[in-house]
């Protein structure tokens, strides 16, 4: 997906969250909650930062097999091509998401996707970061059939933009729509833990698919969402990594060669017999969930939004102009953006020594000021200024609390 495009439907993005807000405001139930919000955020940033980098292989791959191995001479001005296409597209995309559900290999990447406790339209933006490494195999077929790279990446951004309306709790049911589409209170489901609505309602676009192949699961009572095994955490880094870890720990624990190399593409709920077996789902009520959150200081929660918000606008410029920069410079922006997203995290949940890290953050994107045109220096000098000064104004008192053992 061209990251531009999404550039172009931020302030889409952000007006729908706004409202979403907005209309929430009166319903406990439905607030949004500042943590979750900008984790969802932050792993959405970094999934954009990173796909121009990790996508880069895919689409070589897709452009040689379109172009060397092709069925059909497919022309983008076919109006019956382009219709062809959205329903391909959405089949892949099922196949692709149904595998992300049932393969470990895949799910641990798209396990990101379903952290969330919350379930409103920045839950939607919750990406995996590592997605673009493998979600272009399950496209391929496209490619064999002849539909040129262009042409599939616009109506696969299509695809993927559909998607972002679905994830709120504002929106009920909605009538005959609900047969052919896959809408709200679908995608509600399928952001479900309970035993009934795992693995359920796996479409992008149409909902046909998981009607027809039958994994298809009306809402019947409000979900409880999240991943059965919560990650308990706001950290978007380790939120792409947590299943790696745990598929990896499994794989050197268990003592048969054959479940060692079976891990990986087991279903999510398969253990080996020696570390007992597959798991269960339990039964779950929306008043037995303990959702993750901190308590966190106020001037923390201030730092950790500045320190968001300089991120997110850094990734606005990142992902809109990036592509006409040097590698080494898009590597080292793109290493500190993904710090600052771990950063703000990290404050909140007041991890160890994170004050120490934070002013060596703030002094190593000191040099990115030599990037800049002379008038852009001097903003970014005063940027500089108030992020050191705010983070003293923040960590002095922090530090001399935790000396008199406070
Ligand atoms: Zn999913
Ligand atoms: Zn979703």
């Amino acid at each position: 997906m061209d990251s531009r495009y999404i550039v172009l439907a931020l302030p889409v993005f952000a007006l729908s969250i706004l409202l979403e807000i907005l209309l929430s405001a009166r319903r406990p139930q439905l607030r949004y909650h500042l943590h979750d919000t900008l984790g969802s955020l932050s792993c959405g940033i970094s999934q954009q930062v990173l796909l121009g980098f990790l996508s880069v292989g895919g689409f070589v791959v897709y452009q040689l097999v379109q172009q060397h191995a092709s069925l059909f001479a497919i022309s983008p001005s076919s109006p019956l091509a382009w219709v062809a296409l959205l329903f391909l597209d959405d089949f892949c995309y099922y196949l692709y998401h149904r595998a992300s559900h049932r393969v470990n290999f895949f799910w641990a990447t798209h396990v990101v996707h379903h952290q969330s406790e919350e379930y409103n339209l920045s839950t939607a933006l919750r990406q995996s970061g590592l997605t673009g490494l493998t979600s272009w195999l399950f496209y391929l077929p496209i490619a064999l059939l002849g539909f040129p790279l262009l042409m599939w990446l616009t109506m696969h951004t299509f695809n993927i933009l559909y998607q972002f309306w679905i994830h709120t709790r504002l929106i009920s049911r909605l009538g005959p729509l609900e047969w052919i589409f896959n809408t709200p209170s679908h995608h509600r489901v399928h952001h479900g833990i309970n035993p009934r609505y795992i693995d359920r309602n796996h479409a992008g676009i149409f909902i046909l698919w998981d009607r027809l192949l039958g994994t298809f699961a009306a809402e019947d009572k409000e979900p409880v969402y999240g991943t059965v095994k919560p990650l308990a955490s706001f950290d978007p880094i380790w939120a792409n990594l947590s299943d790696w870890q745990r598929l990896w720990q499994m794989s050197k624990a268990t003592s048969r060669l054959r479940d060692k190399i079976w891990v990986w593409l087991a279903p999510p709920e398969w253990r080996p017999a020696d570390l007992g077996g597959p798991v269960t789902v339990p039964e779950i009520e929306r008043t037995e969930q303990r959702k993750y959150d901190v308590t966190t200081p106020r001037p923390l929660n201030a730092y950790a939004v500045f320190v968001f918000v300089s991120a997110l606008a850094g990734g606005i410029v990142f992902l809109q102009w990036n592509a006409g920069w040097p590698l080494w410079q898009r590597i080292a922006i793109a290493v500190e953006l993904l710090w600052a997203l771990w950063a703000w995290a990290a404050v909140v949940e007041e991890r160890r020594g994170i004050w120490a890290i934070e002013i060596v953050r703030s002094l190593s994107l000191a040099p990115l000021g030599l990037l800049l045109p002379l008038s852009l220096k001097v903003a970014w000098l005063g940027f500089l200024v108030v992020q050191l000064a705010f983070l003293a104004a923040v960590a002095v008192p922090q530090q001399r609390a935790a000396s008199l053992g406070k």
